[in-house]
């Protein structure tokens, strides 16, 4: 790309459904294009089909763009406000001979088909001179020889002689068709180039037909490979986690998604893996973008963003750990202080932020099942409880480190290992066997809590 031309993108989405990660994707592409550039990005919902559109879908769509940290610079322009526009353009097309009139049926145009022919409109009504009327939609006359896509991704495209029906611009009700919508407000708000799904590949040489007819000039066009799931199946609302809401409520953050995202598709032509936002409109370039399809891997998502979080300075990781845990911080009258000391503690532990309720709601709320817990016990570890907590009750200083050398020296007693001895004290404190660090936790939850839960689970597991 030319740093010197400020390129003007847009994007796109129709509001039908959540925000999909591929439209992240493409915004997210469209975006740094704008930026290195020195351009201009324009957000444009594509709304004129009123049956599949809801509004809270559109409201979705300024949200996730706000949460990924991106931006438009024009717009939001509404299709649905601009029907009249794309219907005098139709009739331009009309009265330039580049459309006509047509009354075909769905079934005729199926009776008249030849075994063998080519699915698609025959070009009936070409030269029928038909005027207006109801139950005319009005078609795009395709010229006759290929039609060449060059495309930024994807090299020249040659949609052979033939291949292209002519297609229609308007139905019966003067309802356009998107592939005219597109092209006439790609014209009219000066767009350079279209970035968008590869799913639109094979509409492509229709705008580039009615570019022509209109005798404007042809945006770039490039198509971005699609996104497969393990299975290489394209990457499906049904199948698989698409929406970027669901990944926003499970905690992933925006940067690591954002960082991602742009390798779905990219690369940087290095072993470089992580890229805050303004690195990768430095390092961004279409040329280094490939055509065949990206795998959206969950795990490796995960990767960046547990990467993300251990990155963080505490006080930041606190504050977007918060709203994944206020609810329970607010059950205890010390929540606040406690999590603060917990959190750096877990920081590194977890890939996304609502692994944190189980992970640390014991410092919170303590209601254990001690029915499960206690059939983890092993034999010895009821004797240990006892212990444990008689020692623990002597010390003066209930700091971590103190709490440590208290353990290692009741498993020294016991011949056994600190390890050992820890399973029954951690079920104890925290009603798991697994979880945060666990002198910590216990610092953090204080001595006599900590006796408490020690003494309880030995009253249950010895039927006291
Ligand atoms: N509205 C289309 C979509 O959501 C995009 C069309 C385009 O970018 O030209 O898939």
């Amino acid at each position: 790309m030319h740093p010197s031309r400020p390129e003007k993108v847009r994007f796109a989405p129709s509001p039908t459904g959540f925000f999909h990660v591929g439209s992240a994707r493409t915004i997210l592409y469209n975006w740094l294009v704008a930026r290195k550039s020195g351009g201009s990005l324009l957000l444009r919902i594509d709304d004129t089909d009123a049956e599949r559109n809801r509004e809270e879908w559109v409201d979705g769509i300024y949200r996730a763009i706000q949460w990924l940290g991106l931006d438009w610079d024009e717009g939001p322009i509404r299709q649905s406000s601009r029907i009249e526009q794309y219907q005098s353009v139709a009739f331009d097309l009309l009265h330039k001979g580049a459309a006509y009139w047509c009354d075909c049926t769905r079934e005729a145009i199926e009776e008249r088909k030849a075994p063998g022919t080519p699915p698609g409109y025959d070009g009936f009504c070409r030269d029928r001179g038909l005027g207006q009327g109801p139950g005319r939609a009005l078609r795009f006359r395709v010229p006759d020889g290929p039609v060449i896509v060059s495309d930024l991704i994807r090299g020249e495209v040659t949609f052979p002689s033939g291949s292209i029906e002519d297609f229609v611009l308007l139905k019966s009700s003067l309802a356009p068709l998107y592939v005219l919508a597109n092209v006439v407000d790609d014209i009219d708000f000066a767009i350079t180039t279209v970035l968008r799904a590869e799913e639109h590949l094979p509409t492509t040489p229709k705008a580039v037909l009615i570019h022509q007819a209109l005798a404007s000039p042809i945006p770039r066009f490039g198509h971005l490979p699609v996104l497969v799931n393990e299975q290489r199946r394209k990457l499906s609302k049904r199948r698989d986690r698409v929406a970027v809401e669901d990944y926003r409520q499970l905690g992933y953050l925006p940067e690591p998604m954002i960082n991602y995202l742009a390798l779905l598709g990219w690369n940087p032509g290095d072993d470089r893996e992580f890229f805050a936002l303004d690195e990768l409109v430095h390092a961004f370039t279409l040329e280094r973008v490939g055509h065949s399809p990206a795998f959206f891997d969950e795990q490796r998502l995960l990767h960046f963003n547990k990467s993300y979080l251990a990155s963080l300075s505490p006080a930041a990781f606190a504050t977007v750990a918060h709203p994944f845990v206020a609810s329970l911080i607010a059950l205890h009258a010390e929540g606040e202080e406690r999590f603060v000391q917990i959190a750096p503690e877990v920081q590194t532990r977890i890939g996304t932020l609502s692994e944190l309720p189980a992970m640390i709601g014991f410092l919170f709320h303590f209601d254990p099942n001690y029915q499960e817990i206690v059939k983890r016990l092993r034999a010895d570890d009821i004797g240990y409880l006892a212990r444990v907590s008689a020692a623990l009750q002597d010390l003066e200083h209930f700091t971590e480190e103190e709490i440590e050398t208290c353990l290692r020296d009741v498993a020294a007693s016991l011949a056994t290992s600190l390890r050992k001895l820890q399973a029954p004290i951690r079920l104890a404190i925290t009603g798991a066997p697994v979880g945060p660090p666990l002198f910590s936790s216990m610092a953090i939850l204080g001595q006599d809590e900590c006796v408490t839960r020690l003494d309880s689970l030995y009253r249950v597991a010895s039927n006291e």
